[in-house]
């Protein structure tokens, strides 16, 4: 019997055929239904991100509910644009010719998502898959089970089922998911459960977006505006989903002198943020579930680290929530030096000199994105020079994902393949190249029987050299 994967491709799939999605009134008309779900939905799309992660909804607007309005916004404005057609010079060897890049849709796309951001990172994709004129399917994350719920609903109601459905559910049917042919994959979430999608991806030959995450630094300098700094990397790291963040400062890394002052700042913007009670504040979000919350809690008390934190440290199993922690000098070889935080942790590197860092930084796995705090030009250079990762911010944590300019994704370890603004549309197309000709402009050299003359001819076009075609041309 069909399962429920296989009924949903063959659907899409027919109406992939239709033509229906290519049609830019078509897009417009679903893109526009996604901006009626966040607009009439906002109170729904807030408390199901409250019910899931008690994500404050101060971060829920701007983090989720924002940011999909706003990519909605710019695609509706964009799409004639970034659907027209793009010319292109041409040059001798076809002349005379004219060629464009003509975006298509891939088809029919797979996006299954996770659970931090899990209105975001589900519809955001959809968007740009839209956009761009596919069919597409849904997986939601299941660890996030009254958003997924919630998409589920608003896209059944609003959207053409018969080109975007939503299928909720776990390992199995993702896994049902994943035997299909699809025309384009994008998973968001971590390196193990990428190389499942990559393998099954393999079998179709099928083109993979990858959105994982890893271990993103912070690197400090001395002799800067601490409270500023401090503040900033606050905001990228408890004020992303209590650190349940990609792109939030996994580590920071400054000098061993001036490591005490960063700490200082920190304890004292934090506590002027959260009071002097974090668990009981209601502006930071709780850890998912409980599963991830023994994995943090395993990461403080490794015998390790567990005498070096600095501030914070103070958990409340119960209501599954663990206060901002800053722990000061940890080694590399400790557990929470070897793997994704993905919490309210915050270890402090130490190094001798600042530069120092850099190399620390590129002797791991390339970072979703690396961060400098710094007023030294020749440094801010090196940094962007020197550090591989998805994305750089001088002086700020996070924040460049809210840039729609910029494209968004990870490189090596932290991904592949990038997203937001025309990027999500470039994503989900293919750039057909497009070479038109009339009957007119033969040059017999090209065609047998091969000559001297002719592959000097040929030589010379190549060159662009008019003496040396005339010549070729004329037996000179
Ligand atoms: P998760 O547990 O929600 O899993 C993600 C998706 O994978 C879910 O839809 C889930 O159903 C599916 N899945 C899980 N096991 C599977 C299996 N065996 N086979 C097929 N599918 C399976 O999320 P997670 O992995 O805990 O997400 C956290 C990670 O995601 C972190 O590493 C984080 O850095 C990364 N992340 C990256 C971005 C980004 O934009 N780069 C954004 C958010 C999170």
């Amino acid at each position: 019997m069909e399962n429920m994967a296989e009924a949903a491709v063959k659907e899409l799939r027919s109406t992939v055929s239709s033509g229906k999605t290519k049609s830019y009134e078509w897009r417009i008309s679903q893109l526009k239904a996604i901006l009626k779900i966040v607009t009439h939905h906002e109170n729904e799309i807030i408390e199901a991100l409250r019910s899931d992660l008690n994500k404050p909804e101060h971060e829920a607007f701007i983090h989720e509910i924002f940011s999909v309005a706003s990519s909605c916004k710019l695609a509706l404005k964009e799409l004639r644009r970034w659907m027209k057609p793009q010319k292109v010079k041409t040059g001798m060897l076809t002349f005379p010719s004219s060629g464009e890049i003509v975006p298509e849709p891939l088809g029919v796309v797979l996006v299954i998502s996770t659970w931090n951001y899990p209105f975001l990172i589900a519809v955001d994709p959809v968007i740009g898959a839209i956009a761009a004129g596919n069919a597409v399917v849904l997986k939601p994350s299941e660890v996030a089970p009254a958003t997924s719920a919630l998409l589920s609903k608003l896209l059944g109601e609003y959207l053409d089922t018969s080109a975007v459905k939503v299928i909720e559910g776990a390992v199995r049917e993702t896994t049902e998911l994943l035997a299909q042919k699809w025309d384009k994959i994008m998973y968001t979430g971590n390196g193990r459960v990428a190389r499942i999608v990559l393998a099954a991806a393999a079998k179709h030959l099928t083109p993979v977006i990858l959105e994982l995450g890893g271990k993103c630094p912070a690197v400090v300098d001395a002799n800067i505006n601490l409270k500023v700094t401090a503040r900033r990397i606050i905001s990228g790291k408890w004020g992303c989903n209590n650190g349940q963040t990609c792109i939030s400062p996994d580590y920071i890394l400054t000098t061993k002198e001036y490591a005490p002052k960063v700490v200082d700042a920190l304890a004292a913007e934090l506590e002027k943020f959260y009071g002097k009670d974090p668990l009981g504040s209601n502006d930071l979000s709780r850890i998912v579930n409980i599963h991830h919350f023994d994995r943090l809690e395993k990461l403080m008390d490794d015998e390790k680290v567990s005498g070096k934190i600095v501030h914070g440290g103070q958990r409340d199993k119960t209501n599954l929530k663990i206060a901002p922690t800053i722990l000061l000098d940890v080694e590399e070889d400790s557990l929470i030096m070897n793997e994704e935080i993905f919490g309210p942790l915050l270890p402090i590197v130490t190094v001798n000199k600042i530069e120092d860092s850099f190399g620390a930084i590129n002797a791991k796995g390339k970072p979703l994105a690396a961060y400098l705090f710094t007023n030294d030009k020749t440094l801010k250079e090196e940094f962007v020079r020197s550090v591989s990762a998805g994305a750089i911010a001088i002086n700020e944590t996070a924040l460049h994902f809210m840039e729609v300019g910029l494209p968004f994704g990870g490189v090596g370890e932290s991904g592949m393949g990038s997203y937001h603004g025309k990027f999500s549309f470039d994503a989900f197309s293919h750039k057909k190249a497009v070479l038109r000709r009339g009957f007119g402009g033969e040059v017999s050299a090209r065609y047998p029987p091969y000559a001297p003359w002719k592959l000097q001819l040929l030589k010379a076009l190549v060159k662009g050299n008019i003496i040396e075609i005339l010549r070729a041309l004329l037996g000179w």
